[in-house]
């Protein structure tokens, strides 16, 4: 790597493309007029950085694209290595003809995680919990700070998985099951990128972003195939086109219109029930890319592949290069073989299998986008925001993610929080390990226990947010228990990445022995709080019975003090369950919507501890203080009955239930036809109609009608969907239900 490499003199040949003051089009225009088909061709071809057989391989190929897959890291892996790693490519791309910039794309899907030092967010699944666009596209926001500052313009997130099954690997991938919610966090897409119109490409804090992976990737039928491998990830999605629009397209189309640049297809096939055709590819199929995506949804940014998936189309690699091509992609992460994938591309153009418009179009559409993320002018990194990375503003929005993720699962006798000067036990094989709560997609693609990265494990959280407990850390609960106020148990998975989900703690979702262990031996002997740190939900049934508050940790990332805020207080819960908890691995698939549907916690499921009366207050003063409509102002009215007819005990217990129902609903249905923004207002309304009906369902225990429990999960996906007023009806129906 060059220690100074030589700044881009603008105008060097005085061409119009070269010229910034000209508008995106003529410069894309001029410049496609001036390629030769094999400049056109390395435009589309994108290869692994460490597939280069010799860095002058950038040059003699014209390679328009390079990628890190995940963990191929420089050596140191810095963020000063990054950006020299990266100039030094960028400086064999400025020495071809034309001095067409690289494309650099990392998977950043939960901070720039490759990175050691980085802020590590938690994992979607996590902010699926957290419920909140605002905090996503913070997060998004803060990782394309730290992604560009070390000269990479691209990152392959956010997935908009919609995970219907907790046995696929790649389910903490997913912001939820719910298509509504998914949709609702595409706000990712602003975060990384900034205005729709991509004006804010070529500022210094954001990335094109890329929607992966269309279509139906969470959908795939679960099941041992003829070879005995299970066929979940890279499997099929055998759907109706009304089901796969309405579940996995709807948040594309939400990507779409926020402008996100570029789409990954999905490793899986979709198989349409009746259509006679058989499952077909993703990475083939025009109808859904070239159809749907491009035509019907107006994507006008380019469509990346995924690693070596063209490879997985029937018949032989002329046919793949040909089929994907054709079928609408227009750039290929090859990533290995560059150089048999662009000289057959040249084969099928030459015989005229792939048009040459439709060349023209794949490279225009990736000119476009290398023209607004400003890489002609800037093509090396800015080394001004280096110290950004991993900065301490950037762990503090991550620290508050973390605290916002947490669901409150169970917390009898109000055990959480805790006061802070107990004598605690803390134990579990996820109590101190920073690798197991950043989960895969961390410093390597798998992820690895143990100190991979910087920040602070769950243990030191509690250490330093509550410094007047006295603190036993015994990871398998072998020191004595004895004279302990309460124990603290986190346990969990181990990292993993991709495949069908056998890894981590497989597909029976049951926890380790040893961690099963501790929480019967910490929890036999005292209060206990149990913190599931995993990427999925994990069967806890028979142990829920000692359990005294149970808390859903998902990955919470680099930052464990985040965690500890929540166990001490410092920030309340407020997270709310994005996927069924399962009572049991045979109940898996179970999603909200499904005619029976039992799981031992709803969708939508999450105790809150800050006080409902409190909240309700704030929403009220909030519509009365500001400038806003008549609709909100009569919301305000209702929120003050429900203020007045009740009475919110501190344990959440609310007296007049109905006459509050009532009004919350009056508020809701008000708030809903408010020509001012009052989303996040309408929220907490439906939230405190939550705890009502959550508090019946607690009270009636075993007794509570599953019918009950499916009112409270359709509230949220109404919620999601901003039907607060049928939120707060299906909330009152539950209530009443479960009484
Ligand atoms: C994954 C993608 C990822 C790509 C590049 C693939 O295996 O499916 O999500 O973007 O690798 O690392």
């Amino acid at each position: 790597a060059p220690d100074d490499p030589p700044a881009v003199v603008i105008d060097a040949h005085g061409l119009p493309y070269q010229n910034p003051r000209l508008p995106v089009k003529k410069r894309v225009g001029d410049l496609l007029s001036r390629m030769t088909l094999d400049e056109k061709i390395g435009q589309m071809t994108q290869a692994e950085r460490a597939a280069l057989a010799t860095q002058d391989d950038i040059a003699a190929y014209e390679l328009g694209s390079l990628l890190s897959g995940g963990g191929s890291n420089p050596a140191p892996n810095t963020p000063e290595a990054w950006a020299d790693m990266i100039d030094g490519f960028q400086l064999r791309a400025q020495q071809t003809r034309l001095q067409i910039p690289l494309i650099y794309g990392v998977d950043a899907v939960h901070g720039h995680n490759n990175v050691v030092g980085a802020t590590v967010f938690p994992h979607n699944t996590g902010l699926g919990a957290a419920r909140d666009p605002e905090l996503v596209e913070e997060a998004a926001h803060v990782t394309a700070a730290e992604v560009r500052a070390t000269g990479v313009p691209w990152n392959f997130s956010p997935c908009l998985c919609v995970s219907r099954d907790e046995r696929w690997g790649r389910a903490y991938e997913a912001f939820s099951e719910d298509p509504a919610l998914v949709t609702r966090l595409a706000t990712a897409v602003e975060g990384y990128q900034g205005d729709a119109d991509g004006s804010d490409l070529g500022d210094a804090d954001r990335v094109l972003a890329t929607a992966k992976h269309y279509v139906g990737d969470g959908g795939t039928e679960y099941g041992s195939s003829t070879t005995g491998t299970y066929t979940i990830d890279q499997g099929v999605t055998r759907t109706t086109e009304k089901e796969l629009a309405a579940v996995h397209i709807a948040p594309f189309t939400e990507a779409v219109d926020k402008g996100v640049g570029t789409v990954m297809p999905s490793f899986s096939s979709v198989d349409f029930i009746g259509d006679g055709e058989g499952p077909v590819k993703m990475h083939a199929h025009a109808d859904l890319i070239t159809g749907v995506l491009k035509k019907k949804l107006g994507f006008d940014g380019f469509v990346i592949s995924d690693w070596q998936a063209i490879d997985q189309i029937p018949g032989d690699y002329a046919s793949d290069v040909r089929t994907s091509v054709n079928a609408g992609l227009d750039m290929i992460m090859v990533p290995y073989d560059y150089k048999t994938f662009t000289s057959t591309l040249r084969e099928q153009v030459e015989s005229g299998a792939v048009p040459m418009s439709r060349i023209d179009d794949a490279v225009a559409r990736i000119l476009t986008k290398k023209f607004q993320l400003g890489l002609f002018e800037k093509p090396y990194a800015d080394r001004t925001h280096l110290d950004d990375v991993g900065s301490a503003q950037h762990r503090k929005t991550a620290r508050e993610a973390a605290a916002d993720s947490q669901v409150l699962l169970k917390n009898d006798g109000g055990l959480l929080p805790l006061k802070g000067d107990e004598k605690l036990y803390v134990a579990g094989s996820n109590a101190d390990d920073l690798g197991n709560q950043a989960g895969g997609w961390t410093i390597s693609w798998q992820g690895g226990s143990g100190d991979i990265t910087e920040g602070t494990t769950i243990l030191d959280g509690i250490r330093q947010v509550a410094p007047d407990a006295s603190v036993t850390f015994s990871e398998d609960a072998s020191a004595p228990t004895d004279g302990h106020q309460a124990g603290v148990v986190v346990v969990g998975e181990t990292p993993y990445a991709e495949g069908v989900g056998d890894v981590g703690n497989g597909h029976d979702l049951e926890l380790s022995e040893a961690d099963r262990k501790a929480i019967d031996t910490v929890c036999g002997a005292m209060d206990c709080a149990v913190l599931v740190v995993s990427g999925r939900p994990q069967i806890v049934t028979d142990q829920l019975g000692d359990i005294d508050a149970l808390v859903a940790s998902w990955l919470p990332g680099s930052e464990g003090a985040g965690v500890a805020d929540t166990l001490f207080g410092e920030r309340p819960f407020t997270g709310r369950l994005p996927v069924s908890w399962p009572r049991s691995a045979e109940q898996v698939p179970v999603n909200v919507g499904d005619e029976e549907y039992a799981p031992l916690y709803p969708y939508g499921w999450g105790l809150r501890t800050d006080s409902a009366r409190d909240r309700l207050d704030d929403v009220r003063d909030d519509l009365l203080d500001r400038r806003r409509d008549g609709a909100s102002r009569a919301a305000a009215v209702h929120l003050g009955l429900a203020l007045k007819r009740s009475n919110f005990g501190a344990d959440g217990s609310v007296r007049n239930a109905d006459a509050v129902l009532k009004s919350l609903s009056r508020a809701a249905a008000l708030l809903e036809k408010s020509r001012t923004d009052t989303y996040l207002q309408a929220d907490e309304v439906v939230s405190v109609a939550r705890d009502i009906a959550q508090a019946a369902l607690l009270k009636a225990g075993d007794r509570a009608p599953a019918r009950a429990v499916a009112r409270t999960a359709d509230a949220d996906h109404a919620l999601a969907s901003g039907e607060y007023a049928t939120a707060v009806r299906r909330l009152a129906e539950a209530h009443r239900l479960a009484r």
